[in-house]
């Protein structure tokens, strides 16, 4: 088995999904006491998100791409950036490490294509949503179609992640507000919604809505756990 380099702490809440999930499915697929050979690095989450609020991804990418040589020097044998937002910095990390980046869009896109799925929703931070380092990923690499929220439901998504979600806060009207705007999306013609932030799936899961939902944080874990026992 190959050891997963998790890079979290963006935020610790859905570091710890992370954690699981790989577990979990290392001990399903192995059986017994098995369990994922893994390091992780987690960062101060208060210090990224003032880079991200300054507009200051130089400085974030510095200490991301910082982080990213602990964990590979650390043993790790893949890197693991567990945040979508943080990918729009994700070529200054790779350019710092020898060892594979796996991109949480990458194994996201692949399900959404196995699903049959042309047309797909996208939620997450307001980065994610309206910037061109994630959505072009999905579209240019992938040849997916993505809807995004109006202005005003990706403001609601956006200080829910960051208000809420981020610090552990799961609340029932925020869930309802979130299966409203998955709802218009659907309406708008979606065939399925990108769980596109780490925390969301904390808050809303399969089963809220008619159609499918791809939860990043466990694909991309799920991509970890296939590239550690793929010999
Ligand atoms: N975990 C979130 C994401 O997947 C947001 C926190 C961050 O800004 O990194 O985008």
């Amino acid at each position: 088995m190959k050891t997963i380099g998790l890079l979290g702490g963006m935020s610790w809440e859905s570091s710890l999904e992370y954690y699981r999930i790989v577990n979990e499915l290392v001990r399903g697929r192995l059986g017994g006491h098995s369990s994922a050979k893994c390091v992780m690095y987690s960062v101060d989450f208060a210090e990224i998100e003032r880079f991200q609020n300054a507009g200051d991804w130089t400085e974030a990418a510095y200490v991301l791409a910082a982080a990213g040589q602990g964990v590979q020097a650390a043993g790790a044998d893949c890197l693991v950036l567990c945040t979508n937002t943080m990918h729009k910095i994700a070529g200054e990390i790779i350019s710092q490490i020898s060892i594979p980046f796996i991109h949480i869009a990458d194994p996201t896109a692949e399900k959404i294509k196995a699903a049959g799925i042309q047309k797909i929703g996208l939620l997450g931070t307001d980065f994610t949503m309206s910037q061109a380092f994630y959505k072009g990923r999905l579209v240019q690499e992938h040849g997916l179609d993505v809807l995004i929220p109006n202005e005003e439901n990706r403001a609601t998504v956006h200080r829910i992640i960051y208000e809420e979600l981020v610090m552990g806060e799961i609340k029932p009207e925020s869930k309802e507000a979130y299966i409203q705007i998955i709802n218009e999306l659907i309406a708008d013609g979606a065939e399925g919604i990108i769980l596109g932030c780490t925390e969301i799936g904390l808050l809303v899961q399969d089963g809220d809505c008619d159609k499918p939902l791809f939860d990043t944080t466990f694909l991309h874990a799920e991509a970890a756990v296939d590239f550690a026992l793929n010999d």
